[in-house]
Order: C-alpha cells, then structure tokens, then sequence
C-alpha cells in the first residue's frame, strides 16, 4: 500500500468524534494493507516502531525536525521557525513549506508504507558520532519526497507526536472486523495480545495465519506477558467469600513489578515493569541473581522489586525504590541500597506456560526453583480460612510498614492483563478518606485565575477507563494540592500534547480550556465518591441513571504524572461502581 493511502486515513482519523467511527476506519484500513504490511502498520498507527517493549524510541527533537523541513525544500531555518511558531504543529509546518517548495520533488516514484516504516527505523537506531546530521538528513530526504499529506504524518511520527488516539482495544476490534467481518473475535485477538505484548505480532498472526494462528498462539520467552492485575474489597468477610473460604493472603509490597524472563543457557536475562518497559540495565543485582539463584533452563517469574534492609529487615519507602529508575549511577546505587525480589509467581517453565495452572501449583512451583534466601525471596504468604486470620495478618503488615494484602484465589489460573477476583487487594486506609486512592487519565486542563494565571495553569479535568466501551469517562475536577513546581510540569507537559477539539475516546459533559490526549496518570485521594450529574463516569452503567460518579475534595498525591501507569490501566468505571457500593456498606457500619 502507497505510504500516500495510509496518509489519507490518518487525515481522516484525526476529523472523526466517535470511536465507532474510529473502527470503521481503521478496518477499512487495514482490509486494504498487504499481508506483509499489517505489521508495520499497525506500529505506525499507534505511534511506535516497534512493541513497546523493544524500546526503539524514535524521538527526533524539534530543531532536528525543523532542520530536516528547512534543508528538504531549500527554506531558511529561520522561516521554518517562525511558521511553527504560528502553527505549533510541526507537521502542519512541514505540509505547508512542502506545499510551497519551489524546488522540485527529488523522485516522481511514491513510497510504500514499508519503505517509510524502515527509513524511520533507521532514523531511531542511527547512533554515535555523527548521528545527528546522519538522521538530518534522513529525514530530509524522505520529506523532499514526500507529498505534503505524507510530511504532516511523517513529521509528527518522527517527534512522537503521531496522537491518532486509537488505543489497543480499539485496534483489535478493528482486525477483527477486518478479517472475521464480525467484532466478536477481538477477544480471542485480546488474549493473544495478554501474552505478547505485541500489537503488530498479533495483527500479522491473524492475516498470515487466521483465526486459527490466533487460537494457537503461545508464550514466548522476552515477550512479556501483560500482567494481572488485583480487585478490591474492604473486608476480609468478602475476600474469603468470594474465594469459597478459603485463599492465600500475601503481603503488599510497594516496590516496583518485575517480570523476569531467563533463559540460563544463553545467559540472557530481561526484566520488564508493570507497563512492560524493558528494566535490565536498572536492576543488575536482579539480573545476577536470576542466573544464579533460579534453577531451570528457562523461566518467567514475577515479583515486586524493593530496596530491603537485610540487617535491620526494614523496607525502604517506595521513593527510595523508584530512585533507580534512571540511566545513571544505576552500580552505585545497586551497592548502596541493593533491591530484593519478592517473587510472586511463575508464569513459564522450560518452554511450558504456566498460566493456565492453579495458583497453587504455581506457588509450589516457584518454591520449588529458586531457593529463596538470597537477592530473590518469595512474598510473606498464609492460608487464611477465617476472616480474624486474614485480618491479623493484614494488621501485622500494616505495622510492618507494608501497603496491605494482595488474596489470591487458590485454584485460579493467572489471568494475563485483567482485573479479576483471583486477586484482591486490600490497602491501609485513614479515617475520613476513601480506602483507597484511585488512579486517573488527564484528559485536559484549566488556565488559573489569580495568581496561577503566572504558570498558565489551573488544574486538571481528569477519567477513569471504562473497559467495556474503551472510552475515558471523567469524574472530577482537580484543582488543589499542586505545588508550584508541579503546576510548572504539568503546564509544560499539557501543552504538548493539547488539541482543540475533545478526542474521540473521551465522554464528557464538561468543558476544560485545553483539551488533552488521554496519555498520563495521577494518583488522586478523596474523600468520598458522590453523584453527579456533571461527569460521564458510569453514566448509564446501572440501568437508565442519568447521573455519573464524582470526587469530592479530590487531590494529587502522586509526586506529578505517574510514569509507571498508561492511560488504559487507570482506575476503571467498574471499580468506581464497586468502591462507591463498599462505601456505602462502610457507612451503614460505622451508624449501626
Ligand atoms: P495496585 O497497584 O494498588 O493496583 O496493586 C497491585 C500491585 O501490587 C501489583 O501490580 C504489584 O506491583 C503489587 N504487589 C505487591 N505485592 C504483591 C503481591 N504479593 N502479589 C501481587 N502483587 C503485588
């Protein structure tokens, strides 16, 4: 397919105002992309080059672009500043100098979307000396032969700045359709996609092979497997109902999640987060111990990583953990404050995949490979049959320093990328204020009044994720407990990425002054969740309610923007419902 075509969808991608609108497009799309061309299409679509968790991270910074732009049609750098300066879209920036170059096109020839997919490739990974002009002019040329339509996409991609706002379950409904005419499919697409990470992989299994390449699909060792992610109840007497009486209690560490892939006789081992980032170079002490301590030929093993004071058998707050999520000084840091594994789970075993087995045979399992006393450990764990036991337990934790329990359904298989009740967590909570904190998307933001008119920043308009219509609905408002540094941030961080017009996945009644692309995650307390007839969340879920779900006295407690969450694992409509109803029974408690 003409790299030209797949311009035009995404012109007419970013026009549209519903998501259903958005799938009808995108399966036109990809009904029309060649087999050997669904993969890179797919990665061009959302932005990437390659999984995400690959980490080729094209980023090409905006002086380098506006080089590119000024050498492809003979302008003046100088020019292509200023027109940016007006347009604050580079791409729009570069379609117009494309459209106006007096200078010939270099080649009449069009490109196919795999040519333009590997020259931005090679763009990302040209590395060392003379890199930079190296990639200058890459991207020149590509431009010089582009259309103007393409020069908008091309540019936008190659900053990062692609924001066509399909997210992963809208891609998958859209192959199915494509390829099965029905949207029933996505979610045999869906579980595929639990256990690979992979996007692009998935949409080629299914043209390549068929429905039945899909249904085959397998675990592989270094993809990582989307993980599992915990419910919440507020008593003991609800956990143990829901698990037929009886379940293992864990502690709750507030570390950092690490999947673990090893594989002992190539040496090669990879670890992944929670949004299934390549970790590696950040945890050597982790990486070391997987081939030392972990006695298979290969393994996927999950746990929390935490700086652990093995003397006094202190836990370090979770800032002090978060401190090596960073390039620099990472063996430094690996000898002053040494991380531990509390290993959780086993999801593979020398070319088997575990997930479909028990819980307990898992655990059993994991205890059975790794000998557990050295850098990897495996998490405090009980079996309670009786609410007292289980309440112990999790007031003994609490002392401890720790988050709370995770329970976890005894006979459940590991449920890749869902929030189950397999898994059910219970927190520490402080009297006045929800049990829990919720996390939510930002999907736009105020200017302030007073003296924040200064920062240009006023708060947020912030969503939850609601999972059945894969849309962000928003509950709250948020406009205290910023600091001044922070509303610097969020100012600088919003602004790149705001649109005129509300995305095509957000439902709201409310107006912000920007709207922004559902991207980043903030931690937010309250102290209670109310109705309200001014948000979308939950709207409608319970039979005809006109009424969504609100905050009150919402308020940031993350330290900024959280890195480790994307939008899709933000707090969704359902828990919402859920916290809401525990609420209530709370209350009725508390009169009695
Ligand atoms: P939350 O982030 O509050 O939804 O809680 C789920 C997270 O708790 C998981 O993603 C893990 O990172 C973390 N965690 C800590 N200890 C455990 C444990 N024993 N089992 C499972 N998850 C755990």
């Amino acid at each position: 397919m003409l790299f030209q075509e797949t311009a035009d969808y995404y012109n007419r991608l970013e026009g549209i105002s519903s998501r259903l609108e958005m799938i009808d497009v995108l399966t036109e799309l990809f009904k029309k992309t060649k087999k050997n061309e669904i993969r890179n299409t797919i990665y061009m679509t959302t932005g990437l080059l390659a999984p995400p968790f690959a980490g080729v991270d094209i980023g090409i910074a905006e002086k380098l672009a506006e080089e590119a732009i000024a050498t492809a049609t003979g302008s003046e750098k100088q020019k292509v500043e200023e027109s940016f300066k007006k347009t604050g879209d580079l791409g729009k920036t570069a379609e117009q100098f494309i459209a106006n170059t007096k200078l010939r096109r270099m080649s009449k020839e069009k490109f196919e979307i795999n040519e333009v997919f590997e020259t931005l490739h090679k763009i990302a990974t040209t590395s060392g000396e003379g890199s930079k002009d190296a990639k200058i002019k890459m991207l020149a040329n590509l431009l010089a032969a582009s259309s103007p339509l393409e020069a908008r996409y091309i540019v936008r991609f190659a900053l990062g700045q692609l924001r066509l706002g399909a997210g992963d379950a809208t891609i998958l409904e859209a192959l199915s359709k494509a390829e099965t005419g029905e949207r029933t499919f996505k979610a045999r697409l869906e579980e595929a996609y639990n256990i690979c990470s992979d996007l692009g992989l998935v949409g080629e299994t299914l043209m390549k092979e068929g429905t039945k390449g899909v249904e085959d699909f397998r675990v592989t060792l270094f993809n990582p497997i989307r993980p599992a992610l915990a419910e919440r109840l507020p008593t003991a007497e609800e956990i143990l109902e829901r698990m037929h009486g009886k379940a293992a209690v864990e502690s709750k560490y507030d570390g950092l999640r690490a999947q673990v892939h090893v594989d002992k006789k190539n040496k090669k081992v990879e670890i992944f987060s929670r949004r299934l980032e390549r970790l590696t170079e950040m945890f050597p002490e982790i990486v070391n111990a997987a081939l030392k301590e972990i006695n298979a030929q290969s393994a996927i093993i999950e746990g929390e990583a935490i700086a652990y004071d093995e003397a006094t058998k202190q836990f370090h707050p979770f800032q002090e953990t978060i401190q090596r999520k960073r390039k620099h000084g990472v063996e430094e840091k690996s000898q002053e404050l040494p991380l531990h594994l509390f290993a959780f789970d086993i999801l593979y075993l020398n070319g088997e995949s575990y997930l479909k087995k028990r819980y307990e045979e898992r655990r059993k399992t994991l205890e059975r490979i790794v000998k557990g006393d050295g850098t990897i450990r495996f998490s405090d764990m009980i079996i309670a049959t009786k609410p007292k036991e289980m309440e112990r337990y999790f007031e003994e934790m609490v002392e401890d320093g720790l988050e709370g329990i995770v329970a976890k359904d005894l006979d459940a298989p590991y449920i890749a990328g869902a929030r189950k009740f397999s898994w059910i967590k219970m927190k520490r909570s402080y009297k006045g204020e929800l049990s829990d904190t919720v996390d939510l998307v930002i999907v736009g933001y105020y200017v302030g009044k007073g003296i924040r008119a200064e920062f240009g920043f006023g708060g947020l308009l912030a969503a939850v994720y609601n999972e059945k219509t894969d849309m962000y609905e928003t509950i709250t408002r948020i406009g205290t407990g910023f600091s001044e540094e922070n509303m610097k941030m969020f100012k600088k961080t919003l602004e790149k990425i705001k649109s005129g017009k509300k995305p095509a996945r957000v439902s709201s009644i409310v107006e912000p002054d920007y709207w922004v692309e559902p991207k980043y995650v903030v931690t937010v307390r309250a102290d209670e969740i109310t109705k309200s007839p001014m948000h979308t969340a939950g709207r409608h879920a319970e039979g005809e309610e006109e009424v969504g779900y609100a905050l009150r006295f919402p308020r940031i407690v993350s330290n900024g923007i959280r890195e480790d969450k994307s939008a899709d694992e933000a707090t969704t409509t359902k828990e919402i419902i859920e916290m809401f109803k525990q609420q209530r029974k709370t209350k009725v408690g508390e009169e009695a």
